[in-house]
């Protein structure tokens, strides 16, 4: 698909977890190492969460990384000789990735992030319906549902053994919290609001 394109452009790798979505995003960066492309690799760092510097994916498959906690960070690295600029779990950076994923494409650079498209309610996570929009390429990912095993795209959240009500803030800490994969009939989401309005 990217035959005879100058290269410059984005690539979203996207889906609920469980989807392998890190998993695609590592095979993309070895392969394009293998090809000994300049690449730099970074990762968003969640809170105080330890910084490791590393890509790991649920295969255990990983790759070096750069970790920063703003977007904008990513500028100071990128010189003339970088090709490819990757990002894992970009939904957790803040909304300026958009505008530094456009700037990186429009340089020459191939862009290639991975990002949760949905948050635990079912709804679109932040910046990503746009970032979507913008990328050339987008890989929409889905995991197994862990109820009923059919195709999954949604991330069920579980606070203390039940379905996270709609309310809870998206990142709890300190809470039990985890994380299924489900689809759309099994995805739980307690109190969430009325919807179908024109059904009334
Ligand atoms: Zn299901």
């Amino acid at each position: 698909m990217y035959l005879n394109q100058k290269e410059g452009w984005i690539e979203v790798i996207t889906g609920p977890m469980f989807a392998g979505k890190t998993e695609e995003l590592i095979r993309r960066v070895k392969r394009l190492e293998y090809a000994k492309r300049n690449i730099l690799v970074f990762k968003p760092v969640i809170d105080n969460r330890y910084s490791d510097n590393e890509v790991v994916s649920h295969n255990h498959n990983r790759t070096r990384s750069i970790d920063i906690k703003k977007a904008s960070e990513i500028i100071k690295y990128v010189d003339d000789l970088v090709d490819v600029v990757a990002i894992d779990e970009i939904q957790f950076l803040d909304e300026e990735a958009v505008e530094i994923c456009e700037y990186l494409a429009d340089k020459g650079i191939r862009v290639i992030v991975s990002g949760l498209d949905r948050d635990f309610r079912g709804e679109p996570f932040s910046f990503m319906p746009k970032l979507l929009a913008l990328a050339e390429y987008v890989t929409k990912l889905s995991a197994i549902c862990v109820k009923c095993h059919t195709p999954a795209t949604r991330t069920q959240r579980i606070i203390n053994g039940k379905p996270a009500n709609y309310d809870d803030p998206i990142i709890l800490v300190g809470a039990q919290d985890s994380y299924e994969a489900r689809c759309r009939e099994c995805h739980e989401v307690p109190n969430k609001p009325d919807r179908y309005k024109f059904l009334k």
